[in-house]
């Protein structure tokens, strides 16, 4: 199960940060509040807005389209063990998220004004 947990970016930060979802893969900017995946006190990765709005099964959908697609969109491992193991990782970051009953409000409410903010 995963549970998101909110985060300012640093104010003195002059150039919002590109992040890179755990889930779509998928490069954003955090405007206001970024969000982070934890599965217990163990960091998962960082969650876009539109994969908080998707919710868990969405979001794994995501992940399961990255692996069907290979990774050709992403930074996959051409080969060998460093592709298996990227493979392995997101498998498990699917299942996390399969076995997670919702986002919280907090988390949807937050993603909601971050799309607001892009348009
Ligand atoms: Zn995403």
């Amino acid at each position: 199960m995963l549970r998101i947990v909110s985060f300012h970016p640093f104010p003195d930060e002059a150039l919002a940060p590109v992040r890179e979802c755990a889930c779509c893969g998928e490069h954003y900017t955090v405007k206001r509040r970024g969000m982070r995946l934890f599965s217990g006190d163990t960091l998962e990765g960082e969650i876009c807005p539109d994969c908080v709005l998707a919710g868990p099964v969405g979001a794994a959908g995501k992940v399961r389209e990255r692996i069907a697609a290979g990774g050709r969109s992403g930074r996959a491992p051409a080969e060998g063990v460093e592709r298996a193991s990227w493979i392995r990782l997101l498998r498990r970051r699917a299942l996390l998220l399969e076995e997670t009953p919702s986002f919280s409000l907090d988390a949807r409410q937050a993603a909601v004004r971050e799309t607001r903010e892009r348009r």
